[in-house]
């Protein structure tokens, strides 16, 4: 099977595939509550013939499909949930549930990995297994992770992983990607300073909580500018600082909640310990305790080499002249395939989804995900399949 059959073989699918998107648009559901999303997933790949496992981390589905007598296997995973908007585009199928929606495209990676299923299923032109992973809950709440403690990759291993993004903003269709860190590890510590407060007439009389947290705000930023490499990308965010009541009462507390961005291990290391210190000693400076609660988020989307080349030479195959990115630094944004990735060998990609002003950012309440992206992004996965478990 050539690259233009299974273009042409999916294209003729395209009106099914927009119609499957166009529905689970419809009826998005927040993370670990994608019960109809999974069912619909689940009952669709039954059709085609996939073993079908449900409810794993949650309502994670596992569609597995073998051919010939092959040993190797290859994972392929969509995340199916959708986010707290108001969705404000005015399509037809837009969001039926008010407060819901699906601003990051999840409708269109869980459709792409369908439109790749029923090619696989009817082509079987491959030697060994594929499993289609959807996951729940890409979100924020790490279903990746979850899926992973329930045995995901025990009883479905996989030699390799992949999975990708829409991205706005860049040509329909167009291929990006990177070696080694392609999105960043995000923790989120949450602060309290404490102090005895008191009145504001009287600041010599307590321990001000506001003024040790300004102090620390500011001593936060030197460690990005003085302790980490130079070479090395990291974020230090005060998102929130939330204190005090009146302007002539110096509060008991002041909080603040810190998002914190980084893409090694070690970096991600250095962070943590040097935000404590600041954090402790500041505090204690300015006669204040502090409490931190230190929220470790998802750890850094890291592709491997080899699974890197692999997806980016299917990609060149199937776009010919369409030059292809090679990302020269990470996106500071998170990823919840990370979890994936430290577990097995893989590459997680981007895919343009048209970058025509219509094509609005990610979480946005008038995003859409470009129903043009759904054959093209299906014959990379399909091709991938292909080529990973090459016949003899
Ligand atoms: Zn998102
Ligand atoms: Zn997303």
């Amino acid at each position: 099977m050539t690259s233009s059959t299974a273009h042409d073989r999916l294209t003729a699918h395209a009106g099914e595939l927009r119609a499957i998107r166009h529905d689970l648009h419809q009826y998005p559901e927040l993370a670990f509550e994608e019960k109809r999303t999974s069912e619909i997933v689940a009952r669709e790949l039954d059709r085609l013939g996939f073993q079908v496992t449900q409810g794993l981390g949650g309502t994670g589905v596992v569609g597995t499909l073998s051919s010939g007598h092959g040993r190797k296997s290859i994972g392929l995973r969509a995340d199916m949930d959708a986010l707290p908007i108001n969705e404000t585009t005015g399509l037809a199928y837009a969001s039926k549930t008010a407060g819901k929606m699906h601003a990051c495209g999840h409708d269109g990676h869980t459709t792409v990995l369908l439109g790749a299923a029923r090619y696989l299923a009817e082509t079987r032109n491959f030697d060994g297994t594929v499993h289609l992973i959807f996951q729940p809950a890409e979100e924020n709440i790490g279903g990746a992770q979850r899926m992973i403690e329930d045995g995901l990759f025990k009883r479905f291993p996989c030699d390799a992983v992949f999975a990708f993004h829409n991205w706005p903003g860049m040509p329909l269709g167009q291929f990006a990607v990177r070696p080694g860190t392609i999105m960043a590890a995000v923790d989120t510590p949450i602060v309290i300073i404490s102090g005895p407060g008191g009145h504001g007439a009287l600041p010599h009389k307590s321990a001000d909580p506001i003024v040790a947290a300004a102090a620390v705000v500011t001593a936060l930023q030197t460690i990005v500018a003085r302790n980490v490499d130079p070479t090395e990308p990291a974020v230090v965010t005060v998102g929130t600082f939330n204190a005090g009541t009146a302007c002539n009462v110096i509060p008991e507390s002041a909080k603040l909640e810190i998002s914190v961005r980084s893409c090694s291990p070690p970096v991600r290391k250095l962070l943590a310990e040097r935000i404590q210190a600041i954090v402790k000693g500041v505090a204690e400076a300015h006669g204040c305790r502090a409490a931190i609660d230190y929220e470790m988020g998802y750890p850094a989307t890291i592709n491997t080499a080899d699974e890197t080349a692999f997806a980016r030479a299917v990609a060149a195959e199937l776009q010919g002249d369409h030059p292809i990115i090679d990302l020269p630094a990470p996106t500071m944004i998170s990823e919840d395939f990370a979890y994936m990735l430290e577990a097995r060998p893989g590459c997680y990609f981007m895919l343009g989804n048209g970058d025509g002003p219509e094509r609005k950012m990610l979480h946005t309440p008038d995003y859409d995900f470009n129903d043009d992206l759904l054959v093209i992004a299906a014959g990379q996965f399909s091709r991938m399949a292909e080529g990973f478990l090459a016949k003899a």
